[in-house]
């Protein structure tokens, strides 16, 4: 057996974002150009951690990524570890970063890691983060504590569990978070530590179906209502308000939302980045208790963006009757 047959098998997927991208002429704007095999080429030393598995599924950026594409990726990640590998790692943009990764957290059936990184510096920068990124994120997948964990967002030298990162700065370095709780863990000398045990973990089946659509929109000051009415007019089969405060929308917003709720489900979440929505302290009409009244799902911890996820899924399941549990106080 050659050294190489010793190491574990590591399997890595590029689906493009600014870990990819360069400028094909200077001054140009960045594009995703850079393959999987080109991205492991910045990062020699991989190689010597494990054998690995490469892709390139996409190249896109990842505002660009569709829920099907990300379906097809999870049935390649799946069929990785069904062959050996110990783990999986993806590298894509970081704009959806926080919505992939719950995305694939709720789909992933293994205790092996599925490890997301990607970058804020392209490959064409000085301190381009993206070859750091990479190695921590193979650090943590090779981890035996990231085991059991599901779907973890390496990034920045600290480890995120899918259900709470956010990214929280547009251009900034430290771009991502977990409010309220923090980062499950750090990178500290090339060693994943943990610093908050494993949760329990739900998965989802594979959905039967993939054409429905969940909206997304945000209760601001003086919003009418046309876009609710559009909402079911267009057949949109669910609805998800990032809603004020502890979780609450205009009267007028109310009212449109009571009469859609029964035959469509609704979540309110709250816009403001961190905190979970109230269920029993406001008595307004447009305020939690009012809303649930009217058939109206409070989101808890849950973010808007990761709520619309979450029912996507549930949709395609036809799962949408066990919403409540899903969304954590
Ligand atoms: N700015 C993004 C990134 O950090 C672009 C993208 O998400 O594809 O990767």
């Amino acid at each position: 057996m050659t050294e190489v047959e010793h190491l574990p098998r590591l399997s890595i997927a590029s689906l493009g974002g600014t870990v990819s991208m360069q400028a094909d002429a200077p001054g140009r704007g960045v594009t995703p150009s850079l393959d999987c095999e080109k991205q492991l080429a910045l990062l020699p030393q991989l190689r010597e951690l494990a054998q690995l598995e490469i892709a390139t599924l996409c190249l896109v950026p990842s505002a660009s990524l569709s829920f099907v594409m990300l379906l097809e990726v999870l049935a390649w990640a799946r069929a990785e570890i069904e062959a050996g590998s110990q783990a999986v790692i993806l590298t894509q943009g970081t704009d959806s970063l926080e919505e992939t990764a719950y995305f694939f957290d709720l789909l992933w059936p293994y205790d092996a890691p599925l490890v997301l990184t990607g970058a804020m510096r392209s490959a064409s920068q000085p301190g381009s983060d993206g070859p750091a990124n990479l190695l921590a994120a193979a650090q943590v997948a090779l981890a035996q504590e990231s085991r059991g964990r599901g779907a973890l967002v390496v990034i920045n030298d600290q480890i995120h569990c899918s259900t709470r990162v956010r990214k929280t700065a547009s251009l900034a370095m430290a771009a991502f978070e977990s409010p309220g709780s923090g980062a499950i863990g750090e990178l500290v000398e090339g060693m994943a530590v943990y610093r908050q045990m494993p949760c329990p973990r739900a998965v989802l089946p594979l959905p039967e179906r993939v054409e429905h659509r969940v909206a997304l929109l945000e209760a601001c000051l003086d919003a009418d209502t046309a876009l609710l009415q559009a909402v079911a007019a267009f057949g949109f089969e669910g609805l998800v308000i990032a809603g004020f405060g502890a979780g609450h929308v205009s009267s007028a917003w109310s009212d449109m939302l009571g009469e859609l709720a029964p035959n469509l489900p609704v979540i309110v979440a709250t816009r403001t980045g961190s905190g979970t929505t109230a269920r029993s302290t406001y008595g307004f009409a447009g305020a939690e208790i009012d809303l649930q009244s009217k058939g109206v799902h409070m989101a808890g911890q849950l973010c808007p963006r990761k709520c619309r996820i979450l029912l996507w899924l549930l949709l395609g399941t036809g799962q949408q009757s066990s919403l409540c549990s899903w969304l954590p106080h």
